[in-house]
């Protein structure tokens, strides 16, 4: 794959990029750990000034960046600006808490005194170089929830971002200059996927996160795995959005339109599988047909656009693939279902039902937007619906009754259960999954200390 930046509107490549050589890539590790012996020494209040600087270009560079991210990936203008915002906020946010996330932990005075110390404290130091892989889905929040609280615990960071977001790459190296980080500290390495394998090899990197596919996160895990390296992986999803009777229905369609769609679809936390008590069904699905249905789907640089295309030709076939592949096999086609003339890679908001397990589309991630229908006759058909599935990344939920809620939050297999409302990420609250959606966490202090040496200081 080139590394390029090709217009999803209209198939156009608008700049291509060579790849960084072996010798720029050694100068650049080797800056990463030089950088490192001597950022690791800076105090919470001088990290958390420059990542507030970066904050505030940010807010100021919002137009322009986002008709960059519109450009190389195809999400509406509208959306790509609040994706800017949502980043300076999590900085800010960063900024603000590193310093009493990590602050350091003493045990309880009577493990200390069985121990024999006379004091005990557990202190965060930060790793090292950490090598950052990164999707092109959200290209500045992905890269951004890695590297503020990275940058705030003292780590420096890596990033090899996905090939056809090229131009957001280094936009984000060159915004954590402007804030005034050493060069060392936010560096971007213009370099394939291929190339992954040898640099999380090298001892100056330290660990990696990876946020996309499976087989991308298998690839870097077992990598880091032989190398013995710490990794947090962000896979995909295929996330359950269940509607029980007591539901405002109304409500829960008009939201499962956006949480399905929002970002063309092609969100690791996207409500992908919606699962209606048979009470509502009917009601349910005619809503949201008609939400799914009435949406504007066009040029994604203009303002009123809902839904864009998707980010890569590759991307629209094999999402054909998956719904060709239920059509074929006994599914119904409630709206959509077929891309539309003309350039550029759209994909109409689609809904399908009837679906069965042994389709495609039960069992992987539809990355666009594609919604399919169950219908559950209880509570725990709807649990079973829901956990059938390689993934477990979130899960939305619909209902009055809290006693549904304790059921659906003992037994949901998601990193996640929102009820009411749409999954969404925020700075201050863990966010990861398990099954094949991954493990470990990102945001909250629980992300911080992902990447953190966790040391044991025992004094006799
Ligand atoms: P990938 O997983 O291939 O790409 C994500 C990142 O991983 C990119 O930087 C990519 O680099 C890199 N990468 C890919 N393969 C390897 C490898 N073997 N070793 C090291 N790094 C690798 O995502 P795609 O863009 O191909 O999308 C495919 C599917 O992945 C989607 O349809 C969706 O299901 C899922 N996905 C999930 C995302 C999420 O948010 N969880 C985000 C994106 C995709 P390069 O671009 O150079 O190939």
């Amino acid at each position: 794959m080139p590394i390029a930046t090709v217009n999803p509107a209209n198939g156009e490549t608008i700049k291509t990029y060579e790849a960084m050589g072996t010798e720029e890539i050694e100068r650049r590790l080797q800056l990463a750990e030089a950088t490192f012996r001597t950022y690791r020494e800076s105090g919470f209040a001088d990290r958390a000034r420059l990542l507030n600087r970066a904050a505030d270009l940010l807010d100021e560079d919002r137009q322009d960046i986002a008709r960059v991210l519109t450009t190389e990936m195809g999400k509406p203008v509208t959306q790509a600006r609040a994706e800017a915002a949502k980043c300076a906020k999590a900085m800010r946010w960063y900024a603000e808490n590193a310093e009493r996330l990590l602050a350091d932990e003493q045990p309880a005075d009577s493990d200390v005194k069985d121990s024999g110390a006379s004091w005990v404290r557990v202190r965060y130091r930060p790793l090292g170089p950490v090598l950052a892989v990164m999707p092109w889905n959200f290209p500045l929040w992905q890269v951004i929830r890695f590297a503020a609280p990275a940058l705030m615990a003292g780590n420096v960071g890596l990033l090899k971002h996905a090939s056809n977001v090229p131009q957001t790459a280094l936009y984000l190296e060159d915004l954590f200059h402007r804030a005034g980080f050493a060069e060392g500290c936010f560096q971007t390495l213009l370099i394939g996927s291929a190339t992954v394998d040898e640099i999380l090899r090298d001892e100056r990197v330290k660990a990696a996160t990876l946020t996309g596919s499976e087989p991308a996160g298998r690839a870097v895990a077992s990598t880091a795995g032989e190398m013995v390296k710490k990794t947090v992986l962000e896979l995909g999803g295929s996330d359950p959005f269940i509607v029980m009777p007591s539901a405002d229905v109304e409500q829960a369609a008009r939201v499962a339109v956006t949480a399905r769609v929002q970002n063309n679809g092609q969100s690791c936390i996207a409500a992908k599988r919606f699962i209606v008590h048979t009470d509502v069904y009917d009601a349910f699905a005619e809503r949201f047909t008609e939400g799914m249905k009435a949406l504007k789907l066009g040029d994604p640089m203009a303002e009123e656009t809902e839904v864009g295309p998707l980010a890569s030709e590759r991307g629209r076939a094999d999402l054909e693939e998956l719904v060709d592949d239920a059509t074929r096999t006994g599914a119904t086609v409630l709206c959509g279902g077929r891309r539309p003339a003309g350039d550029g890679w759209y994909y109409p908001p689609t809904v399908l039902t009837g679906i069965t397990r042994e389709m495609r589309i039960h069992r992987e991630e539809a990355f666009g937007p594609v919604a399919t229908l169950y219908r559950a006759g209880d509570l725990d058909e709807a649990v079973l619906i829901a956990n059938d599935s390689l993934f477990g990344l979130s899960s939305n939920v619909w209902t009055r009754e809290e006693a549904d809620v304790d059921r659906f939050v003992r037994d949901l297999e998601a990193g996640g259960v929102y009820v009411n409302g749409m999954t969404a990420s925020h700075p201050a609250f863990p966010f990861g999954g398990v099954k094949r959606s991954g493990y470990g966490r990102e945001l909250s202090g629980h992300g911080i200390r992902e990447f953190c040496n966790i040391t044991t200081v025992w004094h006799g």
